[in-house]
């Protein structure tokens, strides 16, 4: 992955997504530079990260907290914006709570207490996204949207954490009218937090296989990991 091609291929594939992006929004009347782009880069080298730190890209989304700290320290020097969103097991919220700035997959009152718990003063506090369990969604992970009101609530009285909004990832449909049902629940779902002045402004939904769908929903931030890095290697 550090080869020249390899180098050129990151580059081109950037811009090419980054033209996905800006002509989506074009089409669905997005205001321009209304969704950013977290690159996925779980499983992929440090220099893999780097080549596309160069191209001009800042936040990167892990999965997996030991598999990250390596790259993290590794690419200390490049000020990188680290994004957790992968399931979290409450023996790893300290190292997600010291670690990284974002985190998009809380789905329970007890791993967002640990997290607030684990983020040290010297920190901004840590970003965060609630992960909803849409209907229909092939993993177990996430709220149910009937306990997503409780658990915003109680995420937002947290001294460490800051709630910015919502994450899903919804079941792979190849139909473009149906990928954007599964993200239309999750849109609604947002605006019916509006009523709690919670001040959420990200929804987090799109990957590499919908993200046009997404945004024609209301993404403000896509995760894209295959179309940058190519396929993963695990
Ligand atoms: C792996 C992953 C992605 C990226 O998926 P691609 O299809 O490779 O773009 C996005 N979000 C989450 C939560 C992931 O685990």
């Amino acid at each position: 992955m550090t080869g020249l091609s390899d180098r050129a291929d990151i580059g081109s594939n950037l811009s090419r997504i980054q033209e996905r992006i800006r002509a989506t929004e074009v089409r669905y009347h997005r205001p321009a530079g209304s969704v950013s782009l977290v690159a996925v880069s779980k499983t992929q080298p440090p220099a893999a990260i780097a080549v596309a730190a160069e191209a001009g890209q800042r936040a990167f989304g892990e999965n997996y907290p030991q598999e990250a700290l390596a790259k993290m320290e590794a690419l200390a020097h490049l000020a990188l914006e680290w994004h957790f969103i992968g399931p979290l097991q409450s023996n790893k919220t300290k190292s997600v709570a010291e670690n990284f700035d974002w985190i998009h997959s809380v789905d329970r009152i007890k791993i967002a207490r640990r997290l607030s718990l684990y983020r040290r003063d010297d920190q901004p506090a840590l970003n965060c996204c609630l992960q909803i369990n849409l209907s229909g969604e092939s993993t177990k992970r996430g709220v149910s949207p009937q306990q997503l009101v409780e658990l915003a609530l109680a995420v937002a009285q947290l001294p460490r954490l800051r709630l910015r909004g919502l994450m899903a990832i919804p079941a792979p449909e190849r139909e473009f009218e149906r990928q954007r049902r599964a993200f239309r629940q999750l849109r609604l779902l947002f605006e019916h937090l509006g009523k709690w002045d919670l001040a959420l402004d990200t929804l987090s939904m799109g990957m590499t296989a919908d993200l046009e769908a997404a945004i024609a929903e209301g993404a403000t931030l896509v995760r894209v990991g295959t179309a940058l890095f190519g396929m993963r290697r695990r």
